[in-house]
């Protein structure tokens, strides 16, 4: 029997039920580590949560904080076994930002020198105004 909610159409669900294979890391009561199938880099892994929780904004936050300590885990294992130059951990909500699998999931990336994965970003100053405008929006919804 399962404490958490499932989705019978989910491909994680179904591998965090053991009805679909992968290439298991760990598991504990509550999250799942995998490697990904289209690894983006050598190691690239999955911090998965056991249920069926699509996004940030509806997980309970203690089962993400079981995800991030899980992917935490799986890092700290790649930066020993694999030697990377660096680990992004990256975590995608909403077909907007390029969530493919509405499960809540935290990429393991390890990277390495001159790889071609696109993720950093230049720096370029914002304008104060503007974000002062949007950090009183935001800390009125906080409090
Ligand atoms: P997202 O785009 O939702 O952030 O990431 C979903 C990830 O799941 C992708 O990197 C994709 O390669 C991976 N993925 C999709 N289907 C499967 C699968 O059946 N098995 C495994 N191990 N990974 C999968
Ligand atoms: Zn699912």
């Amino acid at each position: 029997m399962t404490s958490h909610p499932t989705d019978d159409g989910c491909i994680f669900c179904r591998i965090v039920a053991g009805q679909l294979p992968c290439f298991k890391l760990m598991e504990d009561e509550t999250t799942i580590a995998f490697m990904d199938i289209n690894p983006v880099n050598p190691g690239h892994a999955l911090a998965v949560a056991k249920g069926h929780w699509p996004t940030v904004d509806v997980i309970p936050p203690e089962i993400l904080g079981d995800v991030a300590r899980t992917a935490q885990r799986v890092a700290k294992a790649a930066l020993a076994v694999l030697k990377p130059t660096g680990v992004n951990l990256l975590q995608s909500n909403g077909p907007g930002a390029g969530q493919s699998v509405p499960h809540l999931h935290v990429h393991i990336l390890p990277r390495y020198p001159d790889d071609k994965v696109r993720l950093n970003w230049v720096y370029q100053p914002g304008d104060k105004k503007e974000i002062e405008a949007i950090c009183s929006k935001l800390k009125a919804a906080l409090e």
